[in-house]
């Protein structure tokens, strides 16, 4: 039997969640859906400066909105609990100090004067990147340069810390990314990594590492930024001793600002209009509101398929995939090296599709409470029949009511271009005998309404085309819009007549 896929969305609560993470989530959901496996949730708050309250419920609600379920993890347990880093932190010490025992890291106890010290002797030596490495270790307050004695002593008597990682001299690390290929790094270039704080918080890196080893992640998926950071993980598992089953990587490439040069940041979307976050969060320390996918009146659907295309392409020419489509189609090979442009106009055209799909009835209550918030009555049903006339027109559910002025009020003005061209002796003689025509209908609808102006204008020997646009005019104030027939049943007789009524006179 093959080993089961384990993937983790693995996010720090440090702010609202940014689009490319949720990207980052679906991607790992979709794989393990595709592959029958499993989606871990971890949250990686070991950097207790950089906590944000309300962060980590915003993390669970805007994944729980979009249909991204989690197996295991932070929110719904599981087989390796706790799920949350901060509650780990004797698990990744454990490991810190076995490191060490294995001469594969050391404890170091310099302050920050002394380090300082270092970074200014270095580039006056004009050395290339001022770090603790290889060589500068030994110049500097540690248990590599201390007697054991010593080290003893001061951790009895609570000196502060570090553990850092014994970065080899000279050796090639190499790791083959799924997405990228084979990276290449020479330890040189890592500098010997703090792997536990001085308040005893493991980092990123080892508490990464030691929770992928210990909750079988089998699949690493996540942004192009820990490209780099990915060497230095590959020798923390060979240090480790758990190279052989060490998860595979795949970094997803960058989400670019619309006009695809340099990363995509929240002041793009800013100048933009358009959100970065998928929903709206207001900032707990300043109370500032940043704006949300969902707020803004994207439907989940359409942002969903909209990430998945973010980097990632089915290899055929359909665009529209639900999240069960998506799972079926998904595969790492076909996500892309490039980066991915956020083309926001892509996301409008997405949800456009999605809207006019939905049901007229799930539509139908923004409609009436922007409606009623103006003062106007509306039913439920007259706001389903608007729904069903003005989905296709529209991007988003909130943009059909703006649009809606001519099923509720009668017009106060008519567009004076179409006036000139349209509004003629025919035009006023074809509103007359429409006018008396619907006077005499007692059912009205999009149907009868339709007889009713056949009928009299050829009895009045007016040609329709000629007219239309007049009529339209006469009843809605401008010349053109969305279906006449309806548009008269939605208003009713009464009303469309005392509108014709109305031009007759205005005109
Ligand atoms: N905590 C890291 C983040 O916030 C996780 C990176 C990873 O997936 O390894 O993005």
């Amino acid at each position: 039997m093959s080993q089961e896929i384990r993937v983790r969305f693995a996010p720090s609560p440090t702010g609202p969640l940014h689009i490319g993470g949720v990207r980052t989530a679906l991607y790992n959901y979709l794989f393990a859906r595709k592959h029958g496996g499993k989606m871990l949730l971890r949250i990686e708050d070991t950097d207790q400066n950089r906590f944000v309250p309300g962060a980590e419920e915003y993390i669970l609600e805007a994944l729980r909105w979009v249909g991204i379920e989690i197996d295991e993890g932070v929110g719904v347990g599981g087989p390796h609990a706790p799920y949350r880093q901060s509650e780990r932190k004797d698990i990744y010490r454990k490991e810190a100090e076995r490191l060490v025992a294995e001469d594969k890291a050391y404890y170091a106890f310099d302050t920050a004067e002394e380090l300082e010290a270092m970074r200014k002797r270095m580039e006056a030596a004009n050395a290339p990147a001022a770090q603790y490495n290889s060589i500068t270790r030994l110049q500097m307050t540690n248990s590599l340069t201390l007697s054991a004695e010593e080290v003893a002593r001061r951790i009895e008597a609570g000196d502060p810390y570090v553990i850092r990682l014994k970065v080899p001299r000279k050796e090639d690390i190499r790791l083959n990314d799924l997405i990228r290929g084979w990276v290449v790094v020479h330890s040189s270039q890592i500098d010997d990594k703090v792997l536990l704080k001085s308040d005893g918080m493991p980092t990123y890196h080892l508490a990464n590492i030691v929770d992928d080893h210990l909750m079988g992640i089998t699949h690493v998926i996540r942004g192009e930024e820990w490209l780099p950071s990915a060497p230095l993980h590959v020798l923390l598992y060979r240090y480790l001793g758990w190279e052989s089953t060490m998860p595979q990587f795949a970094h997803l490439p960058l989400l670019l600002k619309p006009d695809g040069n340099g990363k995509l940041s929240k002041r793009d979307a800013d100048l933009g209009g358009f959100p970065v976050f998928p929903l709206q969060w207001t900032d707990p320390f300043n109370g500032q509101v940043a704006r949300g996918f969902r707020e803004d009146g994207y439907l989940k659907e359409a942002l969903v398929n909209f990430l998945a295309f973010l980097g990632w392409n089915p290899g055929t020419e359909q665009e529209l995939f639900s999240m069960d489509e998506l799972i079926q189609a998904f595969s790492l090979e076909h996500i892309h090296k490039a980066g991915a442009r956020f083309d926001i106009q892509k996301a409008k055209w997405f949800n456009h599709e999605y809207l006019r799909r939905l049901p007229e009835a799930e539509l139908a209550a923004t409609i009436q409470q922007q409606a009623e918030a103006d003062g106007l009555e509306c039913s439920l049903e007259k706001a389903e029949k608007i729904a069903g006339l003005m989905k296709e027109r529209v991007s988003f559910a909130h943009e059909i009511y703006p649009q809606s002025a001519m099923f509720f009020r009668t017009p106060e003005s008519y567009d004076e271009t179409v006036r000139a061209a349209k509004w003629n002796d025919d035009a006023r003689k074809a509103a007359q005998v429409v006018r008396d025509a619907f006077a005499g209908l007692d059912t009205f609808t999009a149907e009868t309404a339709k007889t009713a102006i056949a009928e009299s204008l050829a009895a009045a020997g007016i040609k329709q085309g000629k007219v239309m646009q007049a009529l339209r005019l006469a009843l809605s104030g401008v010349g053109a819009g969305p279906d006449l027939m309806i548009t008269l049943e939605i208003i009713g007789r009464d009303e469309a007549v005392a509108r014709l009524d109305k031009a007759l006179t205005q005109l």
